[in-house]
């Protein structure tokens, strides 16, 4: 588990980029979202902005990132100035000037900032949505091995933790135990605040961990992953502790059943919205539709949630190397709740899993 993963293909990105900023009508793009400014150049400080021209890359940041800009931007072989300031809005129009039309992240550029950036420019930028975003929800090898390599951390954590549901634990030692598993594996951390739902709390889909004692008779939902090289994973498991009432049992089966039609539909080229459709039509013939309250799954990367989504509002369609999970489910008040979550990356011709836990609900 512990072989050395493929280098990432930065420096190709930004010429994507380019060619997407093209379509966009900008000659140059400033992008301020710290994660997108992390996949475009390997820089992860936390203070930094990124002008990208058809020319050049400029990283303007703080004196605090100095070298740590310098040694990212060489580990990911890529050619940007740096320029160090404690005042942004200048350096921006420096590394701007010449340029006819000027494009800035709208979904993440505070209202304030683009007041002082265009009074810097001496002209408004135009709004971009989605530029960067667009190119991060197609994953290279480097990013499918991490995402990989992440999934393979947390399958191994829940081997070792399932056998102690049946001991009385609470969910908060469940949910420590998993996270501990995991960075015992060599992840950086858990990919998000892990989930652990007994009972009555496994109604209300993102739960905290409580002191709640988990007894014979409940359901038990844990939603968790690893964090990997930056990159999250994602799985769910529901497990019946005890001998499931005919209720539960058939919300196992129901949430099963709708998981295997959402992962069969899973193929690059297939609306987004189809995959959620499928998932969706096993739940409602059960008469349980209402109870199925989220979108069916998502985009999995740099960030946990992203593009694209599977939901009854999407509009996209699969491509080959999104990593999507599928992820239906019935929560019911009196009966608690069941998902299953799986994580896949979409081929030509169907997907492959990247979470491998068995779906077995005993632990
Ligand atoms: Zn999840
Ligand atoms: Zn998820």
């Amino acid at each position: 588990m512990s072989a050395p993963l493929p280098p990432l293909d930065v420096v190709g990105r930004t010429d994507r980029l380019r060619s997407a900023m093209g379509d966009a009508g900008c000659d140059a793009l400033v992008v301020s979202d710290p994660t997108n400014i992390r996949y475009l150049s390997g820089f992860t400080g936390s203070a930094g902005v990124l002008v990208v021209r058809s020319d050049r890359l400029v990283l303007v940041t703080d004196g605090r990132y100095q070298q740590q800009a310098a040694d990212q931007l060489t580990a990911a072989g890529v050619d940007a100035e740096v320029v160090v300031t404690r005042d942004t809005p200048p350096a921006l129009a420096a590394a701007v000037a010449g340029v006819a039309t000027v494009g800035l992240e709208a979904d993440h550029v505070t209202w304030d900032a683009q007041r002082r950036w265009a009074e810097a420019f001496g002209a408004d930028p135009v709004p971009t949505v989605g530029l960067v975003l667009g190119l991060r929800a197609v994953k290279d090898d480097g990013e499918v091995a991490r995402l990989e390599r992440a999934a393979a951390i947390a399958d191994a954590a829940l081997a070792e933790v399932r056998p102690m549901l049946t001991r009385r634990p609470t969910e908060r030692e469940v949910a420590r135990a998993l996270e501990a598993a995991m960075l015992d594996r060599g992840a950086q951390g858990p990919s998000f605040e892990t989930i652990v739902a007994s009972g009555p709390n496994g109604a209300r889909p993102h739960a905290r961990p409580s002191d709640r004692e988990i007894l014979e008779g409940d359901l038990v939902v844990i939603d968790f992953g690893a964090l990997c090289d930056g990159y999250h994973s994602d799985m769910t498991r529901t497990f019946a502790v005890g001998e499931p009432t005919a209720t539960q049992q058939r919300m196992l089966d129901v949430v099963a059943r709708a998981q295997v039609a959402g992962v069969e539909a899973v193929r690059a080229g297939v609306p987004c919205i189809a995959v959620d459709r499928a998932c969706r039509a096993v739940v409602e013939e059960a008469g349980w539709g209402d109870a199925f309250v989220h979108g069916t799954g998502h985009g999995i990367g740099l960030v946990i949630h992203e593009e694209p989504r599977l939901s009854p509002e999407s509009s996209s369609l699969l491509a080959p190397g999104h990593c999507v999970t599928v992820e239906p489910g019935v929560y019911l008040s009196d009966h608690g709740g069941v998902r299953i979550e799986d994580s896949l990356l979409v081929t030509a011709t169907g997907s492959r899993p990247l979470t491998h836990s068995p779906h077995d609900p005993a632990p």
